[in-house]
Order: C-alpha cells, then structure tokens, then sequence
C-alpha cells in the first residue's frame, strides 16, 4: 500500500531541480495517459457503452463525462491537437476548448499555438468561433416542437422534442442536475441515465401541480375513468387496481365512474339494492372513510349523502365510503345529525356539516328546503 509519509521522507532527500523535473514527467504522463483514455473512449462510444453509470462509476459528473465525450470525438477529426496533447503539450484545461475552436483547416496551426494561450481565453475564443445571426435565432425559435403520441399496446407515451438555443440549454441543465441528484443508496447502482431522465421528467409535473395555486374551481389535471369491472383507466390505459388506490392521493386526479361505453354513469333509483359492482366502484373510488380526515380503509360501506328516503338516488355521484369502525356512518343523516355535501368524485369534494350549518346550495343538495335547519325541526 502507498505510504505518503515513508513517499514524502524518500523525496525530501531529493534535490530541488530533480524534484521540478519529477513533476514535469508526471505532469507529460497524466497527459499523454488522458489522451490514451480519450482514444479508448472514442471507440467505446462509438459501441454505444459510454452512459451515465461510468459518471457514478468514476465519481465525476454526468456533464464531465460527457464533454470527456465531445472531446474524444472531436479529437479524431483533428491529429494535430491530438498529437500536441499525447506529447504533453496541451493541459486537460487547454484540450477542452480547442477541440471546440479548431477544426480540420486549422488544426496544425492551434496544435501550435494553443500550449501558449490560457485555458479562459481558448474557451472564449471557442464561444465566440461562430457568431449567429438573429435570423438564425429566430429560425431556430420556429422550429420548436414538441410531439407525444401513445403506445397503446404498450401503455407508453413518447415524447419527441426540439428546443431552440437558450431553452434547450435551460432544459438539458434542469434535467441534468436533476438526474445527478438522484444519486442511489449506499452500495446500491446507479439507475441508467434514461430512467434517471424520464423520472426527473415526472417529477417537473410534481412541480408544477405544487406550484399552481390550489383554487375551488381548478380543474383535476387528469381524469381516472373506473368501469363497473375490469380496470381503471388513465388516458386509455388499463392500471391495476393498486395503483388507483395510489393516485387517489394525488388531488389533481379525479375518479370518475363510467360504464362500458366510458360515459359517466347514473345509476336510476329504481334499484332497491346497490349492485356490487357499484360497491366495488365506489370503494375503488374512495379507498377510505370520506369522513373528513378520517384514515379508515377497513369497515367500510357506501354511505348515500342524499339519503333515499329523501329522494337521493344510488348514483355514484350520490355514494360515497364511509367508515364503520370510527363511528362515522352511525352519525351521518337520515340516523345522525351530521351530513356529508359535496361531489364525491373529487378526492377532496366532501364536506362533514351538521345540519344546522347547512348552507342553502347544501340543504338542496340533501333535498332539505333551505330554510329549514333540519329534517326534525319545526
Ligand atoms: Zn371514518
């Protein structure tokens, strides 16, 4: 194993200029090793291995390794550059840029010049190499585009996009410093750079839900259509039924109950029992105890707000899950004081109000006359 105390004794016995032109050797080596690296680079790419596992894997960034990238490709075009850096000419800081700046009628020439000129002034020169146009920019604006489309046999959606100059960059640094971020546990892989990106994808409508100001009138962001049987469906695409009972937390998804033909279902009152198909629909729906903040998911039972006996219907708009154990369906109207008013629909439509706090649009709703406190009062 190295020792750098027994390494630092050995060298302090060395003379000053033997120890200046140590350092230089090591210097030209590192050098000449890194241009080897970026050869054996240039061929692994072209084998399609390079990804962002080598970033986790080599403990650099997911950016580092994919200038290293741009520089072991741009670096076969120009021998020259290459030849000057193999020989310990050029500094890893120096290489970057003029790869950018020299092409192949110039290549002899910065091989030359570049050892000389500081590693900022090359990577201005190499921004400043081509110099757009506005037209340009504007043309590169008017090809933006974003295209989606669904697999269905798959149940994937694509996504294909083009995004001009500034946006694109902003797009490509937001996803990229997402996805350095997701590093993995402990001991555990990295997840491959592609799944990294979709995900951060996701996480960008995380955001933006959060962001949006939550107002009585905002619309659900998407719509969970659930079938009297067989299964739920988002945008056309089945989901297991675990996964609805996931997105039930997600107040920007609305349940909706469809029948076969995917329209809303209304169910007449001439039923005398409600179907099991409607019970497991409705549960599907709520998952639990509609009671407020109630967090009963066992004892349940559909609970109709409007009740029967009051001209409620078995409507799912009319249903919802209400919990045994906690004591909530024991309490709520036609037995109990309490009602619950809202659109059942929406994860957070529901509102327990006792009768005697009825507001008018809620008193019609349970098909009290408004003025009137309760079912009981004079
Ligand atoms: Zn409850």
């Amino acid at each position: 194993m190295f020792d750098v105390a027994d390494r630092l004794d050995g060298l302090r016995c060395w003379p000053t200029e033997r120890l200046v032109a140590r350092r230089a050797t090591l210097v030209r080596e590192q050098r000449r090793l890194r241009v080897e690296e970026l050869a054996v680079i240039r061929v692994l790419d072209e084998r399609g291995r390079v990804d962002d596992a080598m970033a986790g894997h080599d403990g650099v960034s997911a950016r580092t390794v994919r200038e290293t990238v741009e520089t072991a490709r741009a670096l076969e075009s120009l021998p020259a550059v290459a030849a000057a850096a193999h020989a310990g000419d050029l500094s890893p800081e120096q290489l970057g840029p003029v790869v950018a700046l020299a092409d192949e009628s110039t290549d002899a020439e910065w091989a030359v010049r570049a050892p000389d000129v500081a590693p900022a002034d090359l990577a201005r020169l190499a921004r400043t190499k081509t110099k757009p146009t506005v037209e340009d920019s504007q043309a590169r604006r008017a090809a933006r585009s974003l295209r989606m489309w669904w697999q269905r046999d798959t149940g994937m959606l694509q996504v294909r996009a083009a995004l001009a100059d500034v946006d694109g960059a902003r797009f490509e640094a937001t996803i990229q410093r997402m996805t350095d971020r997701m590093k993995p546990a402990k001991g555990r892989a990295w997840s491959s750079w592609e799944h990294r990106g979709a995900d951060a994808l996701v996480e960008l409508c995380d955001v933006y839900e959060s962001a949006e100001p939550p107002t009585a009138a905002a619309k659900p962001l998407l719509v969970v259509e659930v079938p009297m049987s067989g299964p739920a469906e988002i945008a056309g695409i089945p989901l297991p039924d675990a996964m609805v009972e996931q997105l039930r937390a997600n107040a920007r998804i609305e349940p909706v109950l469809v029948d076969a033909d995917g329209v809303p279902v209304t169910v007449g009152r001439q039923t005398t029992a409600l179907s099991p198909k409607i019970v497991r629909a409705v549960l599907l729906r709520d998952g639990r105890c509609r009671c407020g903040n109630c967090e009963h998911r066992h004892g349940l039972q559909v609970h109709h707000l409007r009740p029967r006996s009051w001209g409620g219907s078995d409507d799912p708009a009319n249903l919802a899950a209400v919990c045994i154990p906690g004591g909530h369906h024991q309490m709520l109207v036609p037995h109990g004081r309490w009602a619950l008013v809202g659109n059942p629909n929406r994860p957070d439509g529901l509102r327990l109000v006792h009768l005697d706090e009825l507001t008018p649009d809620e008193a019609r709703q349970l098909g009290l006359p408004p003025r009137r406190a309760g079912p009981n009062a004079a």
